[in-house]
């Protein structure tokens, strides 16, 4: 078996175009444009490249977006004291603060800070708990964008054995509590995980979140398995590579994500998607 590619590429290019069209109605309608301010804090040049790529696409769908660069000595006052103008600034709808923070900075508290109806990255306790409850408001980005990619190739998810490798607060934990949403039997493995090969092997609906280049084999994969590789890492030739070993997983499997072109631009186009929700959210609020 050779798997059908599930194409983020494409999909987050229609979901894009979809943006800009709303946009163009809200200005049509004498609106203003959906904002997003991206905070960074210090010289990471992979976060660099993230805030650079945001920004692109922000313009590109035509959203209103600033970057705040701080240096990497700003202290936990100063940044709140942005957050807190950002908070009640007229025209932002979406803040994120790119991570990972320097490590005097508390990501927990900064987030905490950022109003929920604000947090376009889905991480404030308020938002993960209306995830919890199954009434999510804004939710975490890559997650949701998986879910798009499925919704968008009609899957069925009702039924399925979902394994989720990988249990962070960003990917891991949000993944597994949308498929339990969508009524999968979930198990969450991590680095404490017993024989984790096998319970890959029992999944018709396998996610990789770990950060480790090719860690999920094709001997781990069940015969017409959906694969989703939220891995991004770099070789030693700077190439991007996923988690999993994606020529040897896709003739096992029925579905597979690439990296890159795989959930990578699912992500920034779910950003887009949740600033433009903030964005009506907050027009609601205003009427
Ligand atoms: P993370 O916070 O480092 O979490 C990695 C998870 O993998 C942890 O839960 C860890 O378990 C688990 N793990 C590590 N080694 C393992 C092993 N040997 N066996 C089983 N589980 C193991 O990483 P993350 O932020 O979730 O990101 C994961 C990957 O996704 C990274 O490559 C990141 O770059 C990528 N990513 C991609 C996107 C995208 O848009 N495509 C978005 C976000 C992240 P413990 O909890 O037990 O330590």
């Amino acid at each position: 078996m050779s798997a059908q590619i599930l194409d983020g590429k494409t999909i987050a290019a229609e979901i894009r175009g979809d943006i800009k069209g709303r946009v163009k109605a809200i200005l049509a309608a004498g609106g203003r444009p959906p904002g997003l301010a991206v905070i960074l804090v210090g010289e990471n040049p992979a976060s660099q490249v993230y805030v650079r790529n945001k920004g692109r696409a922000c313009d590109e769908v035509g959203f209103h977006s600033e970057v705040h660069a701080l240096p990497a000595s700003t202290s936990r006052s100063e940044l709140l004291d942005l957050i807190d103008r950002l908070n009640a600034a007229p025209r932002i709808d979406g803040i994120l603060v790119q991570l990972p923070l320097p490590d005097h900075l508390d990501g927990t508290v900064v987030t905490e800070r950022i109003l929920p109806t604000k947090d376009v990255d889905g991480f404030h306790p308020y938002n993960v708990g209306r995830l919890v409850l199954r009434m999510p408001l804004l939710r975490p980005c890559t997650p949701k964008g998986i879910m798009t990619m499925f919704k968008r190739t009609n899957q069925t998810l009702a039924g399925l054995d979902a394994v989720v490798i990988g249990q962070s607060n960003i990917v891991g934990r949000p993944m597994a509590l949308e498929l339990l949403a969508a009524r999968c039997t979930v198990t969450i493995c991590h680095s404490r995980t017993k024989d984790l090969a096998d319970k890959a092997r029992g999944a018709d609906l396998l996610v990789a979140a770990v950060g480790r280049p090719r860690f999920v084999q094709a001997d781990w994969v069940k015969e017409g398995a959906t694969l989703i590789d939220v891995g991004m890492n770099r070789g030693a030739d700077g190439r991007l590579v996923g988690d999993m070993d994606f020529a040897a997983c896709s003739e096992r499997a029925s579905w597979i994500t690439p990296v890159p072109g795989g959930v990578g631009p699912m992500t920034i186009a779910t950003l887009l998607e949740n600033t433009l929700q903030a964005a009506e959210l907050h027009a609601g609020e205003a009427t």
